[in-house]
């Protein structure tokens, strides 16, 4: 098994040319079958003998990545697809076959500085100061937990006499803030958001005061406000909630998996002003910043306060602590890691910073085209202006079972993959643009079938 021999080298060539081939050509959209349909194409495929590397790999070839959408498809529109770059993607592979270790500054150093300076770029274009850093986790819902995580023990120290822990949202936050809540065991208080759905500084404030006011011996610890919600792309106002969490002494984390990828866009910049007041951040390179999945850059205004959080201890792991060297393991909910943030690295220095903001603009104008069309649309009825890349709009007439039947059969015609969402109880549609591949007679594609 651990040997390179010519059986090997052949299937390397197989593996090289597969890949190449799902780079170079569209890959179709393709789409889940059930567990029965499946077992009946590929059957019981872990037996003693093995199958062989070549059998193995056209299985995987032939029935399993075909039941697999392809997410970067430039009509895969639906949750937040990925786009990750063609440099992104073929990193991925040096990635896989070096067997890096990203837990630790003396096993990765290298990929750790390479990783750190890729967070830096997106520390700097938030404004956080130079002793800003962080690490690249799994996902979004990690790097959230992650935060609050730290959030909270910093406030244990600080406010010991407290009996209840409780976290600000609003209701729109991603799901991921309420299922750190429960894992926690913290309460999660959501708060109101102003006509524009958004956060508003003053609303938080006094739904904050009202809170503690009524509830002696609980503590709002910390404040989520979301840089790009998931389902409309709706920022709430940082600048606003910076102040007001600072006045407070609460923590101000802004989730952005979404739409902190476009603070590198001039266009839209300024909709993220208060973002540099940000206690700790998270932004996913593999939504909107073209980067393979899996990766989430979690950042931290001060890292120390992390760590403390963060580091696991023990005799084994003791030649590590190194007060001068970056131990990515330390400032997360996790000690072995795989250094995730490197094939966005590897795209962003050989790229430039410049061609992200190109792409960047790219996806941006082609939503406010896809809006310009859906507003005119005979049949549609557009929900908001889109403020980043996600469109929202309803097919007037339409209950959710229309909606659901016309998404299937969308994909069953290999035309597109948008699912139905809600908003305020009430179905409607949704398109994620985060693909520069994504053109906009892609769109026209789909809203003829509308
Ligand atoms: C996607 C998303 C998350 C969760 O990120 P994962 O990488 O899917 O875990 C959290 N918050 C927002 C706003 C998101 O869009």
């Amino acid at each position: 098994m651990h040997e390179f021999t010519p059986e090997v080298e052949a299937l390397a060539q197989e593996v090289l040319e597969y890949s190449l081939m799902r780079l170079k050509t569209d890959p179709p959209l393709d789409g889940p079958k059930t567990p029965e349909e499946l077992f009946e194409l590929a059957g019981n495929t872990i037996t003693p003998a093995g199958l062989g590397g070549h059998d193995a790999f056209a299985l995987f070839k032939d029935v399993l990545a075909l039941a697999c959408i392809s997410t970067d498809h430039p009509r895969y529109l639906a949750f937040i697809p990925s786009a990750p770059s063609e440099y992104a993607n073929l990193f991925d592979l040096v990635v896989g076959a070096s067997a890096l270790y990203g837990g630790s500054w003396l096993e990765g150093a290298g990929a750790v500085f390479a990783e750190n300076q890729a967070l830096r770029w997106i520390s700097d274009l938030a404004g956080l100061p130079q002793s800003a850093g962080g690490v690249f986790v799994q996902g979004g819902t990690n790097g959230n937990l992650s935060a609050l995580v730290a959030a909270r023990y910093h406030a244990r120290k600080k406010y010991p006499e407290v009996t209840r822990w409780v976290v600000a949202a609003s209701a729109e936050a991603h799901s991921s803030i309420a299922s750190a809540a429960a894992i926690m065991d913290i309460e999660l208080l959501l708060i109101e958001a102003g006509a524009d759905e958004a956060l508003h500084g003053e609303m938080s404030a006094s739904a904050i005061d009202a809170y503690h006011a009524s509830h002696p011996g609980h503590r709002i610890f910390a404040i989520v406000a979301t840089a790009g919600t998931t389902n409309l792309g709706i920022i709430d106002h940082l600048d606003e909630i910076g102040a007001i969490a600072k006045a407070r002494d609460i923590w101000f984390h802004v989730d952005g998996a979404y739409g902190l990828a476009a603070l590198c866009a001039p266009s839209v910049r300024p909709l993220f002003n208060g973002i540099e007041l940000a206690d700790s951040l998270i932004v996913d390179p593999h939504k909107w910043l073209f980067a393979p999945f899996d990766a989430c850059a979690l950042i931290y205004r001060n890292p120390e306060l992390a760590k403390a959080a963060h580091t696991q201890k023990a005799s084994y792991l003791d030649t590590l602590e190194d007060e001068n060297e970056w131990n990515p393991s330390d400032y997360a909910i996790h000690l072995t890691r795989r250094a995730r943030g490197l094939p966005f690295w590897f795209s962003l220095a050989a790229h430039g910073t410049n061609e992200y903001s190109a792409a960047m603009e790219e996806t941006l104008a082609v939503a406010k085209k896809t809006a310009e069309i859906i507003r005119t649309h005979p049949h549609l009825t557009l929900l908001r202006d889109p403020k980043l890349s996600v469109v929202a709009f309803t097919r007037n007439g339409w209950t959710m079972a229309d909606y659901t039947r016309w998404s299937d059969q969308l994909l069953a015609d290999q035309i597109g993959f948008v699912t139905p969402s809600s908003h305020h109880g009430q179905p409607i549609l949704r398109f994620a643009i985060v693909n520069p591949w994504t053109k906009i007679e892609d769109i026209q594609a789909i809203l003829a079938t509308l």
